[in-house]
């Protein structure tokens, strides 16, 4: 089975497009190009040619480069089946448990409805990587536009279950606001005050924080943690079930 090489582009304000290459076949994706020019430039730039768009739901900032890259190199639309009537150009529909191959590389389809109902992550087991959209971010998770509390925290604890050295590569770069939240559920947490300086020192440097590994999320992460004693305290829930106090992370976030 094929290892995926990864590049980061960084695009928009804060959006990251990843491109996978996998060595042995040549083939090539782009998940979720926002805009189609810093993909074609970082194509150009490895001598890569696009094969495949991996899209994890169907925002604009996720898809605005599908039509044009679609155009300029013939490679072909990968999304979820719940969105198909609102990705642009989706030729390939994957539903939950799906195998898709990039080369040689597999991906496992999750369905991971929250942020939208149609959302769906894809996780290459052999190179050690989830690509997770809107989903799950470093310290944070995606707002709920569409979904329900209980179906997001069914989706992250689905999340929760891969292996711990999974690398988190997720859309956005939102890890330093992301941070002054949790701190405000885990006051006491010496794991989070150790990433935090971490992320702090990145930052300075103008480094990402992303990609991140799973069981530093599942350590510090409070939208993985409502079923943690320390976060139900946090949030005032201490007999909460984690859906509910789930819920309450999430609101107090939307209100931060
Ligand atoms: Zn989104
Ligand atoms: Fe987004």
């Amino acid at each position: 089975m094929a290892r995926l090489t990864v590049e980061q582009i960084q695009v928009l304000s804060d959006n990251y497009v990843y491109l996978l290459h996998d060595p042995g076949s040549g083939a090539t994706a782009a998940v979720d190009p926002s805009a189609a020019e810093p993909v074609l430039a970082k194509l150009e730039e490895k001598g890569w040619r696009l094969t495949h768009i991996l899209n994890t739901h169907h925002h604009h900032d996720h898809t605005g480069g599908n039509l044009t890259l679609k155009q300029a190199t013939g490679c072909t639309i990968v999304g979820a089946r719940h969105d198909a009537g609102r990705i642009p150009g989706i030729e390939v529909e994957l539903r939950n448990r799906d195998t898709y191959m990039v080369g040689g590389a597999s991906a496992m389809i999750m369905e991971v409805p929250g942020h939208t109902v149609g959302h769906i992550a894809y996780w290459f087991p052999e190179s050690h990587a989830l690509f997770c959209g809107d989903t799950l971010f470093a310290l944070g998770c995606g707002r709920l536009f569409e979904g329900t509390p209980e179906q997001m925290w069914d989706s992250l604890c689905r999340l929760r279950e891969l292996p711990g050295d999974t690398l988190v590569y997720c859309a956005h770069e939102y890890t330093q606001s992301n941070a002054r939240f949790a701190r405000t559920v885990e006051r006491d947490s010496d794991a989070l005050k150790r990433r935090i300086a971490e992320i702090d020192g990145l930052r300075a440097k103008g480094l990402p924080t992303v990609p991140s590994r799973l069981d530093e999320e599942c350590e510090t992460n409070p939208f993985l943690r409502a079923d943690v004693d320390s976060v139900k305290r946090g949030v005032g829930l201490p007999d909460g079930d984690p859906a509910r106090v789930f819920a309450e992370i999430r609101r107090r976030k939307d209100a931060f």
